[in-house]
């Protein structure tokens, strides 16, 4: 068994995650005087899907009043509520609408450039919304340098390319956290507070439009350190264009020219899963207004009918369905008049449960951006993540630096700390494994029974597969230990999801149960928790 080296740190907050929301934590921290150290698997202001995104600008929504002038943070609260279809924390949702614009004016300061035109901002509508109060980024090599340079002059400790493997917690309180440094250098951090911010988990799904290292783990850090989940069967879905290597999202004006989609066989298949032809049209009005599949209104018609094609394989070789356009209304040009369109997973609605001070239900873990739940519901109103990751990033920052005077060490965080470095070093092994294969069916698997449609069977039956790559995982040992932890963890993920979707037995918003197709106030109107005990009650 080859050699581990060991260090160990110390913080007065402890910012796990180097993202949007990551940093806006630490810098709130660090102005109110804490000590803070960021740690990322990847780089500052590089990895993540805030700064490795696919775009090249980032869209973020604030009633500021500037383009309409009737706008107001109530009307944006109002919004958010409406979208998320009585799955939002309401306390959440008006924090975030209430401070979006001054965390905006925040941004400005460290650099940040939003689009203008002339002496004004471009404010346009985002998904699902009414109202032009989104503003646009002007490009994200501004956006990373910006948040490196605000970094550097305050002089935030930062250890990169450090993946957190457990989070060290006593009589439910968070202590700090361990994890693999490089290929095999084991780092202790003790803290008196952490933040949590690793981003979301669209990597899971075979097709995503996120970056390959948002495997979720913050998700399955926080469960496994007792934090309950909210709303995990909540995922965005959009049209995208494979292959993944050429992915790119579809431009939802492709909608305006009334497209037609053509499966392998040449067959034009939308009407076939209409109730009534004439919706069509609706439906293609309805697509106009947001990129994400919804069941909300008509449109959900052309992402079931899209899913159902792929479903049964008349697809492409890249898994795709052909669009067509007889007209160019949109000014969307495709190469040939012909473009591939399938399901791609994008960001989660839910995330780990907190409250107003953005704390887990386990005392001194918070958890800001992606990975944090309850700001936003079933559906998400587009541009709402960037502002609730700077609102909920300094609210958490803050508050764990309240708690950054507290003694750190505990005896039984020190013996969970040992007990993860002995689980690292009993799957240590000679040999380089390739896990490629388990990789492919989790991602395949996952797309296909728990992206646009689901159904009970399928959903149990991808749980009973959950199962057995853990079985066969459990009999590895390998060199490649941060991709084995990863798997494991991806592996709790989609069995976290699966489970809550599993238990959702109505459709609504982005979560469609295709056995269960209307919605149900009467039984599924409130969101549901996932905590440790529940995941076993909700799986049989
Ligand atoms: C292509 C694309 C476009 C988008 N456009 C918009 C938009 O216009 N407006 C909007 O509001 N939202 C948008 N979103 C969503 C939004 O960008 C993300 O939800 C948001 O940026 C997430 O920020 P975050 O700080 O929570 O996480 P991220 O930016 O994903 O950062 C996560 C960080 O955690 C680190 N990390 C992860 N796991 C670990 C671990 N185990 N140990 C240590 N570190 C870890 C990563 O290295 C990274 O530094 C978009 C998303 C995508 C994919």
């Amino acid at each position: 068994m080859s050699d581990w080296s060991k260090e160990e740190y110390k913080a007065g907050v402890l910012v796990i995650g180097a993202g949007a929301a990551g940093l806006r934590a630490a810098i709130a921290a660090k102005d109110s005087g804490a000590d803070v150290l960021v740690v990322a698997k990847g780089k500052l202001a590089v990895s993540g899907a805030t700064f490795d995104n696919l775009d090249n600008e980032l869209n973020y929504q604030a009633a500021a009043g500037f383009r309409d002038k009737s706008d107001n943070p109530e009307k944006h609260f109002q919004e958010i509520v409406d979208m998320g279809l009585g799955m939002v924390n309401n306390e959440l949702a008006w924090l975030v609408a209430q401070n979006a614009y001054d965390r905006l004016t925040d941004l400005e300061a460290y650099g940040v450039r939003f689009k203008r035109e002339g002496d004004k901002y471009v404010q346009l509508v985002g998904c699902f919304s009414n109202i032009p109060r989104t503003f646009i980024t002007e490009d994200m090599a501004n956006v990373r340098d910006s948040f490196r340079q605000v970094v550097e002059r305050r002089g935030i400790r930062v250890l990169e390319d450090t993946q957190i493997t457990r989070l060290l917690v006593a009589d439910n309180r968070c202590y700090g956290a361990v994890g693999v440094r490089g290929e095999q250098g084991f780092v202790k951090i003790t803290a008196p507070a952490t933040v949590l911010a690793t981003g979301g988990g669209g990597a899971i799904f075979q097709y995503n439009l996120v970056p390959a290292g948002a495997t979720g783990d913050g998700y399955v850090l926080g469960f496994e350190a007792g934090a309950g989940l909210i709303n995990m069967e909540f995922i965005q879905a959009m049209l995208g264009t494979p292959p993944m290597e050429k992915r790119n999202f579809l431009p939802t004006g492709i909608f305006k020219d009334g497209p037609h989609f053509v499966n392998c066989l040449n067959e034009e298949f939308l009407e076939k899963y209409y109730p009534a032809p004439d919706l069509l049209r609706n439906a293609y009005k309805a697509r106009l207004r947001h990129q994400p599949f919804s069941t909300r209104d008509e449109a959900k018609f052309i992402d079931i009918g899209i899913a159902k094609e792929v479903l049964a394989g008349k697809t492409s070789e890249n898994f795709g369905i052909f669009l067509r356009k007889d007209r160019d209304t949109s000014g969307v040009v495709l190469p040939n008049g012909q473009a591939e369109v399938a399901p791609f997973a994008h960001s989660f609605n839910g995330g780990l449960a907190i409250n107003f001070e953005a704390e887990t239900g386990v005392t001194s873990l918070f958890a800001a951006g992606e990975v944090a739940g309850g700001a936003h519901g079933a559906d998400r109103l587009g541009g709402n993540m960037m502002p609730a990751s700077q609102v909920i990033g300094e609210r958490a920052g803050k508050s764990a630096a309240l708690r950054a005077t507290r003694q750190a060490d505990n005896p039984r965080a020190a013996e969970s700390a040992e007990e993860e470095f002995q689980r690292l070093r009993s799957v240590t092994g000679p040999t380089h494994v390739d896990f490629s294969h388990t990789l492919d069916h989790l991602r395949w698997m996952m797309w296909k029974k728990c992206l646009v449609i689901r159904k009970g069977d399928n959903l149990s039956s991808a749980l009973r597969t959950i199962d057995n790559l853990n079985d066969i995982l459990a009999q590895v040992n390998c060199s490649n230990v941060r991709e084995y932890v990863t798997l494991k963890s991806m592996l709790t993920l989609s069995r976290l999801i699966l489970a809550a979707a599993l238990r959702r037995k109505e459709s609504r918003g982005s979560h469609y149960r295709e056995d269960f197709p209307e919605k149900d106030d009467k039984n599924f109107g409130k969101p549901m928790m996932t905590h440790k005990d529940s995941l076993e009650e909700a799986v049989v």
